[in-house]
């Protein structure tokens, strides 16, 4: 910490100017429309389908409810085939239905759901396939819908890292069933809390606005056991000013993206993604994997040393789901099936990325990891 006026942190997250906030607050303080689809939280829903190039989105509270409301709307049951290498909102979302996982492993290219490994895993109880788009780079979608007609599958992708990723010219939450999108604080593009589905038409659309909303269907009759994940207004207004800034904020992202790969490259033991093929990608982490044996220290190591020096990365994601013991029990939560997803577990560390990060910071990132291994003197002064 000699060296750094602040920590760095693997994400801060963008605020607009307050002063241009009051105008929205003095209207919901005018027009006391704090929630219930009111002005903002409709406009918000429009602006959001055209910026995205999506049909139909709704909003959330937060992405978890999202997921929770995406698998009841479909009807989804029995058994779902999902990803260890996740947050673990995702499983969660599974037994919040009475669902049970079945954890099948990644692949190691991207980190995603390896689609090979599906069918070996489908029974007679599997109803549909979970993926994560993990770190926003888009899962083998095609092989995915593939395997999903074949075996009349629903899929629900989490898209919760995913926000303004294209893939094939439009948006990666255009495929599978239904996507979901977080708007946390620490995603690309955050309303505090917050969180999307999108879906493919008018009907699902209704009923997840139902869903939303305790089921009610009309003042008289409910259709369901909904909850109540309502995006409220100021989350919503916020939403709208945080849009203005999102393609400038990418641009930051994408640049210090670019700053990372050339300069991390050729560091012995350091290695990160390959850029996606066909995707306008949303820099959202920047994850890089520690080959101890190549590296000369191991990634706990480096994670707890990078730490003493003031730069947070984060463990994106480590423990695998599967290995926290509320999982573990589960057949397939067995190691010997997960062997990718733990090793990238246990190798990767998300570098600091977002859009107000200094060119100063990154070179002084990139001088730790090069000279930690090396026990080289860190003296740069920020
Ligand atoms: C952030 C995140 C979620 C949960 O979103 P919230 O808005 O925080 O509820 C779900 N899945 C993944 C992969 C996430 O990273």
């Amino acid at each position: 910490m000699d060296y750094l006026k602040s920590p760095i942190y693997v994400s801060k997250p963008s605020l607009p100017d307050l002063q241009d906030f009051l105008p929205y607050l003095e209207q919901i303080w005018e027009s006391k429309i704090l929630t219930n689809n009111g002005s903002f939280h409709k406009q918000l829903e429009k602006e959001l389908a055209e910026y995205l190039g999506v049909p139909y989105i709704s909003l959330f509270a937060n992405g978890t409810l999202g997921l929770v409301t995406a698998l009841q709307v479909l009807g989804i049951s029995g058994e779902v085939i999902t990803t260890p290498f996740s947050f673990v909102a995702t499983s969660h979302s599974l037994l919040w239905n009475n669902i049970k996982p079945v954890f099948v492993d990644v692949e190691p290219e991207f980190c995603n759901l390896d689609p090979e490994k599906i069918e070996a895993a489908i029974t007679s109880n599997t109803t549909a396939i979970l993926p994560v788009h993990v770190y926003g780079n888009p899962c083998k979608v095609e092989r995915i819908e593939e395997i999903a007609k074949k075996h009349s599958l629903k899929v629900i992708y989490d898209a919760a890292h995913a926000f303004g990723v294209n893939y094939e010219d439009q948006s990666v939450c255009n495929y599978g069933d239904i996507s979901i999108l977080s708007f946390h604080a620490t995603k690309v593009f955050n309303t505090m809390e917050g969180g999307a589905i999108i879906c493919h038409d008018a009907n699902t659309k209704k009923q997840i606005d139902f869903l939303k909303n305790f089921g009610f269907a009309s003042e008289t009759t409910i259709m369901a056991c909904g909850i109540n994940s309502k995006m409220n207004e100021m989350q919503a207004a916020l939403g709208l000013l945080q849009l203005q800034s999102h393609s400038a904020n990418n641009e930051k992202r994408k640049a210090i993206d670019h700053f990372y790969r050339k300069n991390l490259n050729g560091i012995k033991g350091i290695s990160f993604l390959a850029q996606p093929k066909n995707t306008v990608p949303n820099h959202a982490y920047f994850p890089i994997f520690v080959d101890e044996k190549e590296y000369g220290i191991s990634r706990d190591m480096l994670y707890e040393k990078l730490k003493e020096n003031g730069i947070y990365g984060r463990r994106y994601f480590y423990p695998l789901i599967s290995e926290f013991s509320m999982y573990e029990n589960y057949e397939s939560a067995n190691s010997a099936n997960l062997l990718i997803a733990k090793e990238v577990s246990q190798m990767v560390i998300c570098l600091p990325i977002y859009p107000d990060l200094k060119l100063a910071e990154i070179d002084y990132i990139i001088h730790c990891i090069s000279g930690f291994n090396q026990e080289k003197e860190i003296n740069l002064i920020l």
